[in-house]
């Protein structure tokens, strides 16, 4: 089978979306593309004393509703598309949660993990230098995505700083607490997420204390993922994985202890007493929480019948394909969609951002009681659309979403 083209996959959503809403056309025409790209060619010195030249890319896609917001890849497979469908995904995450910005996102086709940290600075500084006219605090805000962390932001927000002859910490969030991060910035993709899984559970009758999740990926949303569902619900986390494998126990696993272990040998695999588990047959357990926490198309038309869990939490940006998304729909699996299930790390992004501007910073309680309410707000949005329009959750989202930027469009004339 031919690889999906999430770029087409976004455009699909939106098509489906504009059907069920039934969108101005002129609307729709400008919703399908995004507003505005940048590529460029970074070439480095490598610390064998080569010069090699990186691919980069910065996509605007809409910013109608303020300015746009989004993370910034460093993956060997990144693609102009992915970028592309990331950016389209960031504009409807960012309305749904009702931030007052667009959507846009970056990307550089590299192997951070076959880099010195001397290279990764050097390419973080290059691609600032390529975008920075592009960017700013009041323009187009980065931060990090995949293989991207605080440490590259810090780089990239120097840079930035360096060019602009002052300090913008607010040019870029996720950025560590000593230079303007946030406190809860850290673990808020997965805290958001488990703040909506809360409200699904209530929704379908899932007691939390008893629960069994698995977690695909064991990055920085799938480690939170599970340290999560233990520390603040109880649940027991029966399966985690990472790009070399997974590891299952059914008397249930500590997620510090996967992590120390991850530290030390690279991966979750072998960790002791656990029995070894394939990505795919992760996604396939009778679980009662599925949390896809790594790439995009994880769940198709081919694994979507065997997928056993109550809900699937889209941790991952665009995890489920829309062939799937009709399979699971159908078998009763309750979705709760990437753009709303994975806002959590936006959100306290905006928080950061607002701080920053602010020059005053809220301390963790602060952050959490904001972050809830942010979420839980947008869960019974998409909750209640969906029962309105009687589509499911993920044409609930982008409903909500689409018709935010859409009116914004409206009230500018732009249509
Ligand atoms: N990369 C994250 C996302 O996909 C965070 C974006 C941000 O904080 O701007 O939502």
């Amino acid at each position: 089978m031919a690889k999906l083209n999430p770029f087409e996959v976004a455009q699909r959503q939106l098509d489906e979306c504009a059907k069920i809403l039934k969108l101005d056309s002129n609307v729709h025409g400008i919703l399908r593309v995004p507003m505005r790209e940048l590529h460029v060619s970074l070439p480095i010195r490598m610390d064998d004393g080569s010069v090699k030249v990186f691919q980069g890319f910065r996509v605007q896609y809409n910013d109608a509703r303020g300015p746009t917001k989004g993370g910034i890849r460093f993956h060997p497979d990144e693609t102009i598309d992915t970028v592309r469908a990331l950016a389209a995904w960031m504009t409807w995450k960012c309305a749904l949660l009702d931030l007052p910005l667009g959507g846009a996102k970056g990307g550089v086709i590299c192997n951070p993990k076959q880099m010195s940290q001397g290279e990764l600075e050097r390419l973080s500084r290059a691609y600032i230098q390529s975008v920075w006219r592009f960017i700013g605090p009041d323009k187009d805000i980065p931060a990090p995505d995949v293989y991207t962390n605080p440490q590259i932001m810090a780089w990239m927000m120097d840079e930035y700083s360096k060019i602009a002859g002052k300090n913008q910490f607010g040019v870029i969030t996720g950025k560590p607490l000593g230079v303007g991060g946030s406190v809860g910035r850290g673990d808020a993709t997965a805290r958001g997420g488990w703040y909506v899984i809360r409200e699904v559970a209530k929704e379908c009758g899932i007691d939390l204390k008893k629960a069994t999740v698995a977690v695909q990926g064991y990055g920085n949303a799938g480690y939170y993922a599970a340290h999560l569902a233990k520390s603040l619900f109880g649940c027991k986390i029966v399966a985690v994985s990472d790009t070399k494998g997974g590891i299952f126990s059914k008397e249930g696993l500590d997620p510090e202890a996967v992590r120390e272990h991850k530290a030390k040998t690279g991966s979750v695999v072998n960790f002791p007493n656990t029995k070894p588990i394939s990505n795919e047959k992760l996604l396939e357990l009778e679980v009662d929480i599925l949390i896809p926490a790594a790439l995009e198309n994880v769940i198709t038309a081919k694994n979507a019948p065997n997928i056993k869990a109550k809900i699937v939490a889209e941790l991952a940006n665009g995890p489920t394909t829309p062939e799937a998304d009709g399979i699971l729909y159908k078998n009763g699996v309750h979705v709760a969609p990437d753009f709303l299930c994975n806002a959590g790390g936006v959100t306290v992004s905006y928080f950061e951002m607002v701080q920053n501007f602010y020059m005053y910073y809220w301390d963790e309680k602060e952050i959490h009681e904001r972050l809830d309410k942010k979420m839980t707000v947008a869960y019974h949005s998409v909750l209640n659309t969906s029962k309105e329009y009687n589509v499911n959750m993920r044409q609930a989202a982008y409903a909500v979403a689409v018709k935010r930027v859409a009116e914004a469009m409206k009230i500018r004339g732009w249509i």
